[in-house]
């Protein structure tokens, strides 16, 4: 029997309350304008909510190389890499790649999401036990889901917690235990300890991933991350970020990396990535080894607006990267402080529960290369004016 209306009623629901809660999330359109500024309805911000940190998504070295990737190989890679789809680039790129990381083989996938969600499950079967950071990004959590085996999170960053339950299971019978973290997490900005997870993983006979979607270009030799020089068994980054344009990678051993081309469905199941962005790509992985200026210039950025915001009395949490979170508290102060931010002609977006546990509501900065002194400024007297009306 029909009943009108009620096939659709959970979307109704769902938005409304959303809505309620004043957690609407909703599209803006934007236009990206050079160094580091946006346009929005008009208005000229300056961005401090995106992830170019070095500012490549408009060098014109990887323009170029997209364009030349377009006219020499087409407009699409036709199929998954496994059917047509491994355009003879994509095998060059991985071997630059696993190159400047130091490991012994790199795959390229389609996006940091796709790979986070399917290395797990091609890792894991249903008797593994996968021990996972409770800040893990949604995509990890996701791919841990999808595993269908044990999953235990252990406190943030908090190695002693890892130790405790690599040593409660370690004769439970597991088939294998995966250990899984980000080098630089995404919302908070702290850095994992991973010398001593990796020392863990050792003692423990567990596998070590490490997501480096936000140390990627940022951080380690030649820009290469956290995990350069370690023992780590997999790592996941982004080309998204500070890469400038798009998709995803994993280096890790040979065997390891034939192991996924044939277990792992993110990688399997899907079109392969198109020539121009390969070639974005190409031409990030040429210029981020010679950037340490630029990563000096972004550090000294970042070490500069927290310093100032803790001279403000502003909490920054356990932040030492690029990624600033400004812990406001209620959703609501986060929502003002946006706002206010936006009329002073600064892009700055309000982080809120899911995303951040209740009453941990903040501003997230991400700083880039691209900020100028004068961006800085502006930024940090904000956050003075706003500070002094509060404690006046
Ligand atoms: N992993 C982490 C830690 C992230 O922060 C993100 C993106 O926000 C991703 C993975 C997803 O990467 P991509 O944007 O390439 O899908």
């Amino acid at each position: 029997m029909k009943q009108n209306g009620r096939r659709y009623a959970f979307i109704d629901t769902h938005l409304e309350e959303r809505r309620r809660r004043n957690r609407l999330r909703a599209l803006q359109p934007l236009e990206h304008l050079p160094d580091a500024e946006v346009r929005i309805n008009g208005n000229k911000l300056i961005n401090f909510c995106s992830n170019d940190y070095l500012g490549l998504s408009q060098h014109p070295l990887l323009k170029a190389r997209a364009v030349e990737f377009t006219e020499r190989y087409g407009v699409g890679s036709t199929a998954s890499r496994l059917i047509c789809g491994t355009v003879e680039c994509f095998q060059r790129i991985e071997q630059k790649l696993a190159a400047l990381k130091g490991s012994e083989a790199a795959l390229i996938l389609n996006s940091g999401y796709q790979a986070n969600v399917s290395i797990l499950p091609a890792l894991a079967d249903r008797q593994t036990l996968i021990l996972s950071d409770v800040l893990n990004h949604n995509s990890i959590i996701q791919g841990a889901l999808l595993s269908r085996c044990y999953v235990e999170r252990f406190r943030h960053n908090d190695v002693q917690h890892v130790r405790e339950l690599l040593h409660k299971h370690y004769s439970s019978g597991y088939s294998r235990t995966i250990i899984i973290t980000e080098s630089i997490f995404s919302v908070d900005g702290d850095k994992s300890d991973i010398a001593t997870l990796s020392e863990l993983a050792e003692e423990y006979e567990a596998l070590l991933v490490v997501d480096e979607a936000h140390a990627t270009g940022v951080v380690g030799e030649r820009g290469m991350g956290l995990t350069c020089g370690k023992k780590v068994d997999l790592t996941i980054g982004t080309f998204g970020k500070a890469c400038g344009s798009f998709g995803a990678y994993v280096t890790c051993s040979e065997r390891l990396c034939e192991y996924l081309i044939n277990r792992c469905s993110g990688f399997i199941y899907t079109t392969a990535l198109p020539p121009a962005v390969l070639g974005a790509i190409d031409a990030a992985l040429d210029l981020i080894p010679q950037m340490d200026g630029e990563r000096e210039q972004l550090h000294a950025n970042s070490e500069f607006v927290r310093s100032s915001l803790h001279e403000l009395g502003y909490n920054t949490g356990d932040s030492t990267s690029q990624i600033i979170p400004i812990i406001m508290g209620e959703e609501t102060e986060a929502l003002k402080m946006s706002n206010h931010l936006e009329e002073k002609g600064i892009l700055a977006l309000a982080i809120r529960p899911p995303t951040v546990p209740l009453g941990q509501s903040r501003i997230r900065l991400s700083l880039s290369a691209l900020h100028t002194k004068q961006h800085i400024e502006r930024l940090l007297d904000v956050f003075a004016a706003h500070g002094s009306a509060h404690a006046g």
